[in-house]
């Protein structure tokens, strides 16, 4: 791809499925067509102040759209590798997706985009477009203006008026038009009245140099459940575990553990765990707080997770951790360099 400076040309928005675009059928809300024509009625609809101020902009529809609740890693590759092939022509991308797992292809597009050098912009809505009070003009809107910021170069989420580096974000409201959160990463950017303000500082532009080094591995082998997630509860059992883990199908797994990175003492639990890392399985822990850090080994009750070559999430999301893992198992390289990159930052994630 090119690096020169893109911001005049247009932004092209892709529309993979979602509430954004549905309509109303028999079976209730489904995805609908007609993007092109339906966005620009919508935006026709703003004050001409604003009209004015927008870019110009290219629609495309997938060919199926889908409900997000049904995506797999395949779709995350399937629009990584659209948006690749697109990215040169356009001063940024904007992707419309249901919200549902929005969060999730943010963070795996942010990965497969290392280096890039203009936005892509993830957004969606809790409401489709036509509906009374719905969000998605203001979400499309906002999306539009931060996809023309050169300076913004990298994945985010443009919701309710906020924008959130992508790899960090989490649905966290399954109603709220203010569903979208970071929860241990500042805002890359805001609306303020009519204008939209960008924290550049906080932008990984700032944070990392470097030409594009895009990877875009294949990841169907992983898809049909080759990373499994899975969450302790109290009086969790080692084969419980061992029915996750000794399934030659799982390659990888994210550990959502106790609070600052704690298990139980369970020696059959972390017999089960280690036999997982030494058969070369790639695990991570976070924690289940929504806010703040693991720190392994930190009590006593967390130091059987260092043992059993559990590798620490740090703040991450579950949503960075897992396309991680995926991200990092559907490429050849040795476990060694594998565990040494998931402790690296790649895209500002950690
Ligand atoms: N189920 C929808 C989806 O994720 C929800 C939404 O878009 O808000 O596709």
């Amino acid at each position: 791809m090119t690096t020169s400076s893109s911001a005049d040309r247009p932004v092209l928005i892709l529309y993979v499925g979602g509430t954004l675009g549905m309509v109303a059928s028999p079976r209730g809300l489904t995805a609908g067509d007609n993007m092109d024509s339906r966005l620009r009625s919508a935006l026709a609809t703003l004050p001409p102040t604003r009209q004015a101020h927008l870019p110009a902009f290219v629609v495309e529809e997938a060919d199926k759209p889908i409900d997000s609740s049904a995506a797999t890693a395949s779709d995350w590759q399937r629009l990584g590798h659209t948006i690749a092939k697109a990215l040169p022509d356009y001063a940024g991308v904007v992707v419309l997706h249901g919200t549902d797992t929005l969060a999730w292809t943010a963070a795996s597009l942010a990965y497969q985009f290392q280096g890039l050098d203009r936005p892509v912009i993830v957004t969606g809505a809790m409401l489709p477009l036509e509906a009374p009070d719905s969000d998605a003009l203001a979400n499309v809107e906002l999306a539009l203006h931060f996809a023309t910021e050169p300076r913004l170069q990298e994945v985010a989420v443009a919701f309710a008026d906020k924008l959130f580096r992508g790899v960090c974000t989490r649905k966290l409201h399954s109603e709220a038009a203010d569903a979208f959160a970071s929860p241990n990463y500042p805002l890359l950017g805001e609306r303020v009245g009519d204008d939209t303000v960008l924290y550049p500082a906080r932008g990984l532009e700032a944070q990392q140099r470097g030409a594009p080094r895009f990877e875009l591995p294949d990841y169907a082998p992983l898809a049909a459940g080759g990373v499994a997630r899975i969450v302790l509860w109290p009086g969790i059992q080692a084969w419980q575990l061992a029915a996750w883990l000794e399934d030659d199908r799982v390659q990888g797994a994210l550990l959502e553990v106790w609070g600052g990175g704690n298990v139980p003492e369970d020696p059959a639990l972390l017999g089960m765990l280690a036999k997982a890392t030494g058969e070369g399985k790639l695990l991570a822990a976070i924690s289940q707080c929504t806010q703040g850090s693991v720190a392994i080994g930190q009590y006593a009750a967390g130091q059987g997770l260092a043992e059993a070559g559990v590798l620490s999430g740090d703040g991450m999301t579950p949503e960075a951790v897992l396309t991680k893992l995926v991200h990092l198992l559907a490429q050849p390289m040795d476990d060694r360099e594998r565990r040494r990159r998931f402790l690296t930052p790649l895209v500002g994630e950690r």
